[in-house]
């Protein structure tokens, strides 16, 4: 009897570490999930621009095509449907050694923003936009079609017509080149083929003259 007032206060001492120990491992695990959050983030993005990385897009465009794959074949046991396609915009800034030797690379890093935060004004909520590499940017465009694809390209040189990038305040604007295709994920047009017909298309844009878009359906590279 003479016990209880003690073991009371026990009970409660105990009852208070362990809410507390509670309390701070539930803190712990939240503090391990953002981080988590965090690393996962600062993984797939391009530091210099805040647009997904060339990690980012080459395994989204791996993931897009074998989705793509999987669904055509199971469409093509259904019906004669039209195949799902996903379109490609690959995109260099033209003549960007210039800027860089001018301006300066500080003020070519920021051209780089300017352009990246351009293409994700423009492109759509779903679309997947990142830097593949130095001044180029590679699109990835689900569900979208030739024509789909080149209305992109088409809004994204009128963004840059209407609200120009300059390397300074009084500077010409910078223009940039387009290459454009879209691929039905088929054996015959796997990502690599894409992906090189992009490539060709683009360079072809380079070739006439720059700040112009080139499209290339499958069969015009063949
Ligand atoms: P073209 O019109 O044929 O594309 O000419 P270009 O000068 O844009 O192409 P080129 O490939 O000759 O030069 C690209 C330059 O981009 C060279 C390189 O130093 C620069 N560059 C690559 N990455 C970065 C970067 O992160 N920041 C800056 N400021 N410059 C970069
Ligand atoms: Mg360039
Ligand atoms: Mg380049």
């Amino acid at each position: 009897k003479v016990m209880w007032p003690t073991l009371l206060t026990l009970f409660a001492v105990l009852a208070a570490v362990f809410s507390l120990l509670y309390l701070l491992m539930r803190q712990g695990a939240r503090r391990v999930i953002e981080m988590q959050d965090e690393l996962q983030r600062i993984a797939v993005t391009d530091s210099l621009t805040g647009i997904f990385n060339r990690r980012y897009l080459m395994s989204r465009a791996n993931e897009e095509f074998s989705k793509l794959k999987r669904h055509n074949n199971d469409r093509r046991r259904r019906d004669g449907d039209k195949a799902g396609t996903v379109g490609l915009v690959m995109l260099d800034v033209d003549h960007f050694k210039d800027i860089n030797d001018r301006y300066g690379h500080q003020t070519g890093d920021e051209v780089l923003r300017q352009i990246a935060a351009r293409l994700r004004e423009t492109a759509r909520n779903y679309d997947i936009v990142g830097r593949y590499g130095g001044e180029e940017f590679l699109l990835l465009l689900p569900h979208t079609d030739l024509g789909g694809a080149e209305r992109l390209a088409q809004r994204i040189v009128q963004a840059l017509r209407e609200r120009p990038c300059r390397a300074n305040g009084d500077g010409s604007p910078v223009t940039v080149s387009i290459g454009v295709t879209c691929s039905d994920g088929s054996e015959g047009d796997d990502m690599e083929r894409a992906h090189r017909r992009a490539d060709t298309a683009l360079y072809r844009a380079k070739q006439d003259g720059r700040d112009r878009i080139v499209v290339m359906a499958r069969e015009d590279a063949e």
